[in-house]
């Protein structure tokens, strides 16, 4: 087997044990890699209804068979457990070198079991595996805490780790790593801390052996040579992601005050140009010549990472308009390890409840001083901080009143950064993602608003699934980073050559739609079992407040989506997927799938269709 090293590395905290173990090529070729081979192992191995904190959910890190070759932006992993968040299947992927040092290792994949008894790093030092005692940096934020590790074990090994948040529990606590890469927004941080483990660290000494080396060598130089040359690429390093803060305020889907409105007055003062002003340099990504993450100096004069997703869930969202003082929040969130899009999300709604007289406590729009010690109070979990660590849903529940109707969540994941008042193929893809109401499976907006941003027609439908096969499935699985085919055009029939180069196979596009079907449809497989019968299409429609209250400010002013033509798109949807009038696999869909064994199992839990 080429391209997969064939090997998982299974560790078993509560007795300290750990097993490698092979798998077959036939596994590789139906799950690929990443999140297929996450949400397979979490399928046949968490236990119906297991508390997602407990001893008995696993932690899954995955890479995919590209990952750590010297190709673009392959330098990712996924990480995957049963969300303490929305109780679904939840992962997210990071960029960090523990993903090409888990390969070199030798391993496509660690499994994480049980709890350790007292704090913990684990140490994985290729064949040989360490449980350190992990107390030294227990406590410790995520930067000092990796700092202090990479002092031990060298610039060039893998860190992921936890901050405060994740051992505090927080439900949206993420994995953090050099300063500033994170990910796992529906609180894989906070498994990671119910296991007691802070840190993981690999060091891995072999080469990886693809199929073709010399094809691979020289499209490894090659795809790197082909991303500079593209004519967005020199605008890309000089602002990444944050030129979209411009587009989302021209086109009134800047998330604003909670998702009350789409533009924000201040917008230019934390935009992209803005931005450009107080950078000092680049960071990203290992195996990466994009590095999209903008550094710049906050307000409290250290570095921050800024990217537009975290600027503006900290910005807009909560109406601070000063770049300065977002950086600092972020920087915050970061050290933390607080995902900054529930973050942003939680604060926007907390500013709102406090407005309306739902909390005592005062918190106001764009404060900064009190909102960044809200911060600290949500990861320690102190005071109001400790109600807010549980999610904006679980807040909701908790305030009653109509809170939920402004409560920004699908499945209790908090929606990402694009307000949707006037962009319903964008709700429709928050709200049928694989992890609830994150933007990353489909980003549909920008076709949206090119085409047509009114229409609920079946175009939209198809264009939001053929995202999720690409996204969701394809870029998902092999954990190479998208952005290099959205942002400069980088085509996407590199993938397959990469992908001969590696493995030796002749993959087509068929083949690869095939097993991002195949994935997609586990991961609902997944969230239904969890539900059983209470599980129904409301599960997959946004937030009421999109639907009931028009935006005030604008040229999309009176705008608002419309709950008959989302409800009809919805089962334009499902009919396209396959799947029934509720939103569930049809035991035919699981067939052609190749997922005969889940309609059997899913069936002992709730009544699936023909
Ligand atoms: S483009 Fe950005 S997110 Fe993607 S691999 Fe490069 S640095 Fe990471």
């Amino acid at each position: 087997m080429y391209g997969w090293t064939g090997r998982f590395l299974r560790i078993n905290l509560n007795k300290r044990k750990a097993v490698a173990e092979k798998f077959e090529a036939s596994f590789c070729r139906s799950f690929l890699g990443g999140r297929g081979f996450a949400v397979k192992i979490l399928w046949d191995e968490l236990k119906l209804g297991v508390d997602p904190l407990s001893s008995d959910n696993k932690l899954v890190f995955a890479a995919g068979p590209l990952t750590g070759f010297a190709l673009p932006s392959s330098g990712k992993l996924v990480v995957a457990a049963k969300s303490p968040l929305t109780g679904g299947y939840g992962d997210g992927n990071v960029g960090s070198h523990v993903a090409v040092q888990m390969r070199k290792a030798g391993y496509d994949a660690v499994i994480v079991e049980g709890i350790a008894e007292a704090p913990t790093v684990l140490l994985v030092e290729d064949e040989s595996v360490e449980f350190l005692d992990g107390k030294d940096v227990w406590g410790l934020n995520s930067f000092e805490a990796e700092k202090n590790l990479r002092g031990l074990y060298g610039p060039a090994s893998g860190i992921l780790l936890i901050g405060q948040g994740g051992e505090n529990l927080v439900k949206f606590a993420n994995v953090v790593c050099q300063e500033g890469r994170a990910g796992g927004r529906p609180g894989m941080g906070a498994v990671m801390g119910s296991k007691n483990l802070k840190a993981v660290v690999i060091v891995g000494s072999s080469d990886l052996s693809p199929a073709y080396p010399k094809e691979m060598q020289e499209l490894g130089s090659d795809g790197y040579r082909e991303v500079m040359t593209k004519p967005s690429f020199a605008f890309w390093k000089r602002q990444g992601t944050m030129m979209t803060v411009e587009w989302s305020q021209e086109h009134s889907v800047l998330p604003t005050c909670n998702y009350s409105e789409g533009v924000f007055d201040k917008a230019e003062a934390i935009g992209g140009f803005a931005m450009e002003k107080i950078k000092t340099s680049n960071r990203g990504c290992p195996m990466c010549n994009m590095t999209c993450g903008n550094v710049v100096r906050g307000c409290d004069k250290k570095e921050s990472e800024l990217d537009y997703e975290n600027v503006v869930m900290l910005g807009s969202n909560i109406g601070l308009g000063d770049l300065r003082q977002v950086a600092a929040l972020n920087r915050a969130a970061d050290e933390f390890g607080l995902d900054t899009i529930s973050l942003g999300n939680v604060l926007g709604f907390a500013m709102e409840a406090s407005e309306k007289g739902l909390i005592k406590e005062k918190v106001s729009w764009g404060a900064f001083k009190s909102t960044k010690a809200l911060i600290g109070d949500i990861a320690l979990r102190r005071g109001l901080g400790d109600m807010l660590a549980e999610g904006v849903q679980s807040v909701a529940e908790k305030l009653g009143h109509d809170s939920n109707r402004w409560a920004m969540h699908v499945k209790g994941l908090e929606v990402s950064a694009y307000d949707c008042h006037t962009t319903p193929g964008m709700a429709l893809a928050y709200s049928t993602s694989s992890i609830g109401a994150h933007h990353k499976d489909a980003w549909v907006i920008s076709w949206e608003v090119k085409t047509g941003r009114e229409g609920y027609g079946v175009e939209k439908v198809n264009k939001v699934i053929d995202l999720q096969r690409l996204r969701a499935g394809v870029f998902e699985c092999l954990t190479v980073c998208r952005l290099p085919w959205i942002e400069v055009g980088f085509e996407l029939d590199w993938y397959l050559r990469f992908l001969h180069a590696a493995t030796g196979l002749e993959l087509n596009w068929n083949n690869l739609y095939a097993v991002a079907d195949r994935v997609f449809n586990l991961t609902r497989a997944f969230w239904v079992r969890e539900s059983g019968e209470n599980w129904t299409s409301e599960m997959d429609v946004p937030p009421a407040r999109w639907f009931e209250e028009p935006i005030t400010k604008g040229r999309f002013k009176g705008a608002k989506l419309d709950r008959g033509k989302y409800r009809e798109m919805l089962q334009a949807y499902y009919m396209r997927r396959g799947w029934d009038e509720r939103g569930i696999p049809r035991k035919s869909t699981l067939k052609v799938l190749r997922l005969d064994d889940v309609a059997k199992q899913l069936q002992k839990h709730v009544k699936l269709l023909d």
